[in-house]
């Protein structure tokens, strides 16, 4: 998909603040660092619109953008900085639960993740947090360029098996680099607006 038309909405914290704009949402969570914004960024063929995190942990807020007039990207600030406070982190999982529990516009949540490590236990928790809910997810293991291509499956073992995840669950292979896995993930996104 060529895409024009990116425009951030609103910066929200309270349900309140949310945008009507009647369109599906797809939210984007990861531990902080992970890729996240250049997973949006590469999605979107834009080179900054989501900020590349310089001091991560640090945006604390939903960021609510529209892509043309067709769905809304919620980017989800990144988690498992260790410099953020008990306070904050307590705010955090608030703001969060709340969104993702009570948004009806909500369709999926992209969990993206690192394909060379292991997923984290805040990784797992997050995991957990969306099945319990039954949020449907679409995980991405981002950073594929830094892995030779014959140890993909294995690696991709690795995340299906921490995170213990449902079969049913799709796990795109990705590069912000590269731009691996960008149909895929679109595929996906559209898969779930779609339901
Ligand atoms: P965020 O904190 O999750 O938003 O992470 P960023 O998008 O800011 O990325 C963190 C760091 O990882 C930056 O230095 C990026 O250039 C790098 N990065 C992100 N995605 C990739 C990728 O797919 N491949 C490689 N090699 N580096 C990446």
């Amino acid at each position: 998909m060529q895409i024009n038309n990116v425009e951030l909405l609103i910066s929200a914290v309270r349900p309140e603040q949310y945008p009507e704009t009647g369109l599906s949402e797809i939210a984007l969570a990861g531990r902080s660092n992970v890729g996240k914004s250049s997973f949006i960024n590469r999605m979107i063929g834009r080179k900054s619109m989501a900020r590349i995190s310089s001091k991560p942990g640090k945006t604390q807020t939903l960021n609510f953008y529209k892509i043309e007039e067709k769905l809304v990207f919620v980017d989800v600030p990144g988690y498992g900085y260790a410099k953020v406070s008990k306070t904050e982190r307590a705010a955090w999982g608030k703001m969060i639960e709340t969104y993702f529990t009570s948004r009806e516009s909500l369709k999926s949540v992209v969990l993206i993740v690192d394909l060379r490590h292991p997923p984290t236990n805040d990784d797992i928790m997050m995991y957990d947090f969306l099945k319990h809910y039954s949020i449907p997810c679409i995980i991405v293991a981002t950073k594929s360029d830094k892995i030779p291509k014959g140890k993909w499956e294995k690696h991709k073992k690795v995340v299906k098996e921490t995170l213990d995840m449902d079969p049913a669950d799709p796990l795109v292979l990705f590069s912000s680099e590269t731009g691996k896995g960008h149909d895929e993930a679109w595929a996906e996104i559209y898969k779930a607006i779609e339901n």
